[in-house]
C-alpha cells in the first residue's frame, strides 16, 4: 500500500464531501458484502411532519394535541419536534415527571393525568386497548406512516400519523449497491408495517424493524458471525454503537456528532449515494496500490 495512493484517495474523497477518517476504511470499503441503512434521518430526511390526526370518542383534537405537545416538550426526538411544531398554535399545559422511554416513546404527567405516548409496543406493554382506533392505526402504519399513540389515564385518546420524506437519492443508491452485488438491509426502531412499506418503495427487501436502540450493534454482530463484512450507515446517537461494530461505519453529515465520531467515513453532503461513491473511490485507490 503506497502512502501516496492513500493520500490521493482520501484527498479526492474530501473534495467530494466524503471524509475517510482512517486509511484502513479505504481498504475495508472494498470488501463489504452487506450495507445496513438506518431509516430515520439516513434514508429519510429526518424531518417528520404530522399528516393526520384521529381522536377517540369523547376526546377533542385540541386537547389531544396540547397534551401530546406538553409531553414532547421534554423530548428532543425528531417525532417530538414534529408534534410540537404541529401544536404551535395551541396553548400547551406544563408537563411534570417526564420520562423518555427509549425506542418506544415517552411518559409524563399533564394536568394531573398520566400520559403515555409512543408506538404500539408501548401501548401493548401497558395493556392499553386501541379499541375503535386499532384499525386506523393498522391502516396508517401499512401506508408507511409512523403512528404515535396517546393514552391519557390509561385510555387511548387518539393517534398522530407522521410522515418523513425520503432522501432524493436513497432509491438510486440502493439500486446501485445491489447492482454491485451488495446486499442491502434497513434497520429501524420503527414498526414492521411502516418500515416494510418504506423499504419496498426504496427497493430493499430485508428489514429489521422494532430494533431497540441498544440492539442495533448486536444485529450487525449477527451478520458478521455469518461471515459477512458489514457497512453501516446512520445518523443518530442510537446508531453510534452499530457504526463502531460495523467493518465500515458511514455517518450522515447532518446527523449527530456522536454518529460522526463513531464512524470511519463521514458523508458531508448527507447524500446516501455517497456510500456508492466511497466504495468506488476505495476500489480505484486500491487498484493503484497494487
Ligand atoms: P429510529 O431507529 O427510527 O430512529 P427510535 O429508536 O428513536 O427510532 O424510536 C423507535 C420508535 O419509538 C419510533 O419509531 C416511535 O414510534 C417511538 N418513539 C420513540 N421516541 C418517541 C417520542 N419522543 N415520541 C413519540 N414516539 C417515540
Ligand atoms: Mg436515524
Amino acid at each position: 500500500a503506497t502512502p501516496m495512493a492513500i493520500m490521493v484517495g482520501t484527498g479526492l474523497g474530501a473534495i467530494n464531501g466524503i471524509l475517510f477518517k482512517n486509511a484502513s476504511a479505504l481498504e475495508d470499503a472494498t470488501k463489504l458484502d452487506v450495507i445496513v441503512f438506518d431509516k430515520t434521518g439516513t434514508l429519510t430526511m429526518g424531518q417528520p411532519e404530522v399528516v393526520e390526526l384521529a381522536v377517540a370518542a369523547g376526546m377533542d383534537e385540541q386537547k389531544l394535541l396540547a397534551t401530546a405537545a406538553a409531553v414532547e416538550a421534554g423530548s428532543d426526538h425528531p417525532l417530538a419536534q414534529a408534534i410540537t411544531r404541529r401544536a404551535a398554535d395551541v396553548k400547551r399545559p406544563k408537563a411534570t415527571a417526564f420520562r423518555n422511554l427509549e425506542g418506544k416513546g415517552a411518559q409524563a404527567e399533564v394536568d394531573g393525568e398520566a400520559v403515555l405516548l409512543g408506538n404500539r409496543l408501548l401501548m401493548a406493554d401497558n395493556k392499553i386497548d386501541l379499541g375503535e382506533l386499532g384499525a386506523k392505526s393498522d391502516a396508517l402504519q401499512s401506508a408507511g406512516r409512523t403512528v404515535v399513540h396517546i393514552a391519557i389515564s390509561g385510555k387511548l385518546a387518539g393517534l398522530l400519523a407522521i410522515a418523513d420524506a425520503e432522501r432524493p437519492t436513497a432509491k438510486a443508491a440502493i439500486a446501485s449497491l445491489r447492482e454491485r452485488g451488495l446486499d442491502v438491509i434497513m434497520i429501524t426502531g420503527d414498526n414492521q408495517g411502516t418500515a416494510s412499506r418504506i423499504a419496498a418503495g426504496l427497493g430493499i427487501d430485508t428489514v429489521l424493524a422494532d430494533v431497540l436502540p441498544g440492539d442495533k450493534a448486536s444485529k450487525i454482530k449477527e451478520l458478521q458471525a455469518r461471515g459477512k463484512k458489514v457497512g453501516m450507515v446512520g445518523d443518530g446517537v442510537n446508531d453510534a454503537p452499530a457504526l463502531v461494530q460495523a467493518d465500515v461505519g458511514f455517518a450522515i453529515g447532518a446527523g449527530t456528532d456522536v454518529a460522526m465520531d463513531s464512524a470511519d467515513i463521514v458523508l458531508m453532503k448527507s447524500d446516501p449515494f455517497d456510500v456508492v461513491g466511497a466504495i468506488e473511490l476505495s476500489h480505484a485507490t486500491l487498484r493503484k496500490m497494487h
